[in-house]
């Protein structure tokens, strides 16, 4: 039964302010409002939340939301009171007090959503709830959780399935951003909703760009890619603590506000390098992959990794933090032999040799693609992408395949010749002919030196191909030796040909090929870009939310392009609901009001506001008729009175107000911006009228 009366789609855009469904979400909304059980595999930031969410609010009663992982839990419902909407969670951070408060929306039948952990679902506590909650959905979060073949494995959940056998009735909606068959099939069996309709949406993101590079130099291409990238979020993620202490420590010492996060840290300082994080305060961090997860921030903008990660669902979630909001944003893999080896040394000691090790080598095929990227990203997860991707390196910046059957040849004789001795650094000593410890043995043998003309690392770059292409292994428990195999041989003794990749050249103009549509069809850093996202700021710290939370960078973004100057046209503004709308919509249409005016003072629509004004009309009559606020309005005479249209301030104000702001005008400093003012009077005089005083003390100063 709905209790909203209104459809799926009016509430998409009346509370959440989104014109259009992604593809699935209706289907699974209509689902769950027709109580069948459903699970839905989307990729991060493909928009599953909503799926829930909006039956919740269609339907009377309450709906359950279970999730594992408590900052995500209060993330979310943070995000759903920003809308105005009756969301809750239940969990061990709260007190008695207010768990009872929780329970009395419950029982009052006001609460919407409550979100709850599976332990404390099954806890003593919980029963009351779930005895006399009218429950309407219990949708599952994060439901991978359930398989112990994922990689996010979490026993309690193996005990959800009893929702099912007590409540038959309702429905079950199990979400997850992890594909695979095996985990599908386990949430299927476990929660007992085998006949739950199965929806796969496409795991492409193709607002993400993809680039790797050689992880040569690493500190000066991470420098570069930052710095083309002036105030953006983004995560470089490293393998080792000590590695993301010096990245970060490098990036400080660079001028750019960085700082590193790892289990080592105690747990308040990592809390607390996540919050500043969230709202836009340290803008870099260097981390882990112990940091991200249950992160909701949505303007992410780049993700790198320092490191090749272990394996593709590891990497795809990792790159899956960036441009959560729809926006272009760039990933930059570093790949390189000594990962390769370091990699290959975990698999063999992981207890799942085989499996680890060719999940390996699927990262190794993402990194060393000659073809489109998107392509073998994709096909891991059983998509097919027809056309290039136009998005990643190699489809902008195809790479030159050359005959490396003689480079492969001296490669392969040396270690043939060394009796297969040599690691990998030092057989490019010895091909090189550098003479030192590591290849004082082998000296005498006839390759020595037979590659001097090739760079270190355009050598690395090639026997990471050959590695690839299966012409030696490594030995892992003999100091990483190099060893020749079948292939190997045919090379060697019956001319087999190689092809290599042509080392790049020019490297340093393509690093982390820059989004783009950021560069040229949406420059995102327009001035009215950074002053909306500056009023988002104050809003942030004014309401304690992060930013994002207030509205997205594709909001501001739509904002810049659109320039609503009203509220009808700021509703029609994808992500302005109704609530935020009435909450912060003026901010932003004053802002993007003003910013009109300077850039076309002959149209300045203050004269209107002034001409109607001098008609007679009151301010509410004009704010009305002109379809803005009032404090727009009073911006407009503002304006007037500082042009000296013959405006007399005191039809606005009365002498009291105005002595009070010029007393808290001088004690400011005779600042003239607003908010210490305001402060200052204790929020007693409006903005609107301490923005007239300070125009009329401008024009006769
Ligand atoms: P997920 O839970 O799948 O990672 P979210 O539910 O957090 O993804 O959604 C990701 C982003 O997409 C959020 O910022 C959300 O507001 C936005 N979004 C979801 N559905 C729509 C839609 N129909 N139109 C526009 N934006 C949407
Ligand atoms: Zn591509």
């Amino acid at each position: 039964m709905a209790s909203s009366n209104l459809t799926p789609k009016e509430i998409l855009k009346n509370t959440f302010g989104f014109n259009e469904f992604r593809p699935m979400q209706e289907e699974i909304i209509n689902q769950a409002l027709n109580n069948e059980d459903s699970v839905v595999l989307m990729p991060t930031g493909g928009g599953k939340s909503l799926c829930f969410q909006i039956p919740a609010l269609a339907k009377d009663g309450l709906t359950l939301v279970i999730s594992p992982l408590i900052s995500l839990m209060q993330d979310q419902v943070m995000a759903l009171r920003s809308h105005g909407i009756n969301a809750f969670f239940f969990n061990s951070t709260q007190n008695a007090k207010e768990q009872a408060e929780v329970m009395d929306s419950i029982m009052s039948n006001k609460a919407k959503l409550l979100y709850v952990s599976p332990e404390k679902l099954m806890s003593q506590e919980f029963s009351g709830i779930l005895q006399s909650a009218n429950i309407n959905l219990i949708s599952i979060d994060e439901a991978h959780c359930i398989s112990s073949w994922g990689h996010d494995f979490r026993p309690e959940y193996t005990k959800l399935g009893f929702l099912k056998q007590k409540f038959p009735n309702i429905p079950i909606m199990a979400l997850t951003a992890t594909a695979d068959k095996i985990t599908r099939n386990d949430i299927l069996k476990q929660l007992k909703i085998e006949h739950a309709h199965v929806h796969i949406a496409s795991f492409d993101r193709p607002n993400l760009s993809l680039s790797v590079e050689q992880g040569i130099d690493k500190i000066k291409k991470i420098l570069d890619f930052v710095g083309k990238r002036p105030n953006t979020s983004g995560i470089i993620y490293c393998l080792s603590r000590k590695e993301c202490e010096t990245t970060a420590n490098k990036l400080q010492a660079n001028g750019y506000n960085a700082e590193y996060y790892h289990a080592g840290r105690k747990s308040d300082e990592r809390a607390n390098i996540q919050k500043r994080f969230i709202k836009d305060e340290t803008p870099i961090i260097c981390a882990t992959i112990a940091f991200g997860m249950g992160i909701d921030k949505s303007n992410v903008r780049w993700v790198i990794h320092s490191n090749m990660p272990k394996n593709m669902e590891g990497f795809y979630q990792e790159i899956g933090r960036a441009g959560r909001d729809g926006l272009p944003s760039d990933t930059l893999l570093f790949y390189s032999l000594r990962d390769v080896i370091l990699l290959k040394q975990f698999a063999e000691d992981s207890g799942q040799k085989e499996l680890q090790l060719a999940k390996l080598e699927r990262m190794q095929d993402y990194s060393e693609s000659p073809v489109c990227r998107r392509k073998i990203l994709l096909s891991y997860f059983n998509e097919t992408l027809e056309e290039d991707c136009g998005n990643c390196d190699v489809c902008k910046n195809p790479p030159k395949q050359f005959d490396g059957t003689i480079n492969t040849q001296k490669a392969l004789s040396t270690i043939y010749r060394s009796e297969e001795n040599l690691s990998t650094s030092a057989l490019i000593n010895v091909l090189r002919g550098t003479l030192n410890n590591q290849t004082f043995d082998f000296q005498d043998i006839k390759t020595f030196g037979i590659g001097k003309e090739i760079l270190f690392k355009d050598w690395q770059s090639y026997l990471l191909q050959m590695l690839h292409q299966g012409l030696f292994d490594i030995a892992y428990d003999d100091h990483n030796k190099l060893k020749l195999t079948e292939l190997a041989h045919k090379v060697l003794f019956q001319n087999k040909k190689i092809s290599l990749v042509q080392v790049k050249k020019k490297e340093k103009e393509k690093i982390g090929t820059l989004s783009k549509r950021i560069r040229k069809e949406k420059p995102i850093k327009t001035t009215l870009f950074e002053k909306l996202r500056k009023i988002r700021t104050e809003l942030a710290t004014k309401y304690k939310v992060p930013p994002y939370v207030i509205f997205s960078d594709a909001t501001l973004q739509q904002m810049v392009e659109d320039k609503p100057v009203n509220e009808d046209q700021m509703s029609n503004i994808s992500g302005v609901g109704d609530h935020k709308l009435e909450k912060y919509g003026s901010y932003f249409i004053n802002a993007i009001y003003e910013d009109l005016n300077k850039d076309n003072k002959k149209g300045a629509a203050y004269k209107d506001t002034i001409a109607l004004y001098k008609r007679g009309k009151t301010v509410a009559e004009i704010a009305k008729s002109r379809k803005v606020q009032e404090t727009t309005v009073m911006s407009h005479i503002a304006r007037g009175l500082e042009s000296d249209e013959g405006l007399d301030i005191f039809d606005f104000i009365d002498l009291d107000e105005y002595k009070a702001v010029k007393r808290a005008y001088i004690e400011c400093g005779r600042s003239h911006q607003l908010k210490p003012i305001f402060e200052k009077l204790e929020e007693t005089i409006s903005y609107g009228k301490i923005r007239l005083c300070l125009s009329h003390f401008k024009s006769n100063e």
